[in-house]
């Protein structure tokens, strides 16, 4: 008896919120239908407001990681009106930035590098410092993907609360996506990341865009291939603060040994840095954590002796002017490419370039002159 009650009474239940879900739902709907304007329009405040300036900017500077997620996104936007507020943000916390470490990182894939900046990562946060991970992958314009700066790389680091890993940003171009990380470089430092990684993968570009946003740039390198510097371009070893041989372990301690030496012989011919600084080789092993305490060593010493000597402040500097050359030239472009006339007259230009008697450069500079001209009659 007792059984068949407690089921009938089951059954009750059943029926009780059966009805009860579809009185509710009808309800909602009923609400939505009289939805009254003013709360309409409040609730689009609230959530534009989330992307408001002003909101972002007092978030971010208490830290808040979700509002400096937003503010990315804000800023990776091709949205005018996006666009315009995102502006205003970096105006509000450009005079609170300054204060990290940007410690740029390069090398092929596969060479360690996600698996050296979690442990260093964690270095750092020992110590009890914020580190962010940002990253600039030469494939993302051409792929809309990411192979670098993915968190499942880095699980400890990324799932610890003083960390902060952004896969690199959308973008259409290389130089779009770079300027967006040195926003975004920004924007952690205003949440209070005192180091901030920008890892990159490149064939020489990228390397030169990492390198014009950070203090410090580390090459990372494996033994192979006549343990010298073969493969990788002069470039990109000119730019190397310090060359690391990253998998010093096991039976390849005695190859990384013989690589460091032969690397640092090579190194000597070349004509010192700034500040007279030698970059220095050295080993370690990402996936045992060794040698990762005598790279932070080395970078504490360069940043001291750097900042002493004035060379710190001076290459902060010229990254500036650098910046602001890549944005005067990038925005005169995207005017130029933009304008009605240019854009009505480029198709027949690129046309008649297939004849044979054309002259490209004269064609060039009609275009040119079309272009003023049409600017003047603007104005
Ligand atoms: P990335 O593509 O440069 O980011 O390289 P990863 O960090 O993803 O590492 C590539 C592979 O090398 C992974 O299988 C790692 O486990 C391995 N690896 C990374 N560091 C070391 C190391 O110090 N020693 C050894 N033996 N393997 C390593």
């Amino acid at each position: 008896m007792k059984v068949i009650s407690s089921v009938k009474k089951f059954q009750i239940i059943q029926y009780f919120s059966y009805f009860y879900t579809l009185y509710f739902a009808m309800s909602v709907g009923r609400q939505k239908k009289h939805i009254n304007p003013d709360k309409l329009s409040e609730i689009r405040t609230i959530r534009e407001g989330l992307l408001n300036a002003e909101t972002l900017s007092q978030n971010i500077l208490k830290g808040d990681t979700t509002s400096l997620s937003k503010a990315i996104t804000l800023l990776e936007s091709t949205h005018k009106k996006h666009q315009k507020e995102a502006t205003a943000l970096l105006e509000k916390i450009i005079p609170k930035t300054g204060k990290s470490i940007r410690i740029g990182i390069t090398g092929v894939p596969g060479v360690g590098k996600s698996t050296f900046i979690e442990q260093f990562g964690l270095h750092f946060i020992r110590q009890g410092k914020k580190v962010a991970v940002l990253a600039i992958d030469p494939s993302s314009p051409v792929s809309g993907g990411s192979i670098l700066g993915d968190k499942t790389r880095m699980e400890k680091l990324s799932s610890h609360p003083n960390a902060y890993i952004r896969p690199s940003a959308a973008g259409s171009t290389l130089g779009g996506v770079a300027k967006r990380t040195r926003e975004t470089i920004y924007l952690c430092e205003a949440a209070g990341f005192d180091v901030i990684f920008i890892e990159t993968v490149g064939v020489g570009q990228s390397e030169t865009l990492v390198h014009s946003m950070t203090d410090f740039f580390l090459l990372m390198h494996l033994t192979g291939a006549g343990d010298s510097l073969q493969g990788i371009k002069r470039g990109v070893v000119e730019m190397a603060d310090a060359i690391v041989i990253n998998k010093a372990d096991g039976d390849n301690i005695e190859r990384a040994r013989r690589a460091k030496n032969e690397i640092q012989n090579a190194l000597h011919i070349w004509s010192p840095k700034p500040g007279n600084w030698l970059p220095p080789v050295l080993m370690c092993s990402a996936i045992e954590n060794k040698g990762i305490v005598e790279i932070a060593q080395v970078i504490d010493s360069y940043l001291e002796e750097h900042k002493k000597s004035g060379h710190f402040e001076n290459k902060r500097k010229a990254q500036q002017k650098f910046w602001f050359n890549q944005a005067l030239e990038s925005q005169l472009k995207t005017d130029f490419y933009e304008n009605k006339t240019v854009k009505s007259e480029l198709k027949n230009m690129v046309k008649s370039l297939e004849s044979k008697n054309s002259n490209p450069f004269v064609l060039a500079d009609e275009l040119l002159k079309k272009y003023y001209q049409r600017l003047s009659e603007n104005t």
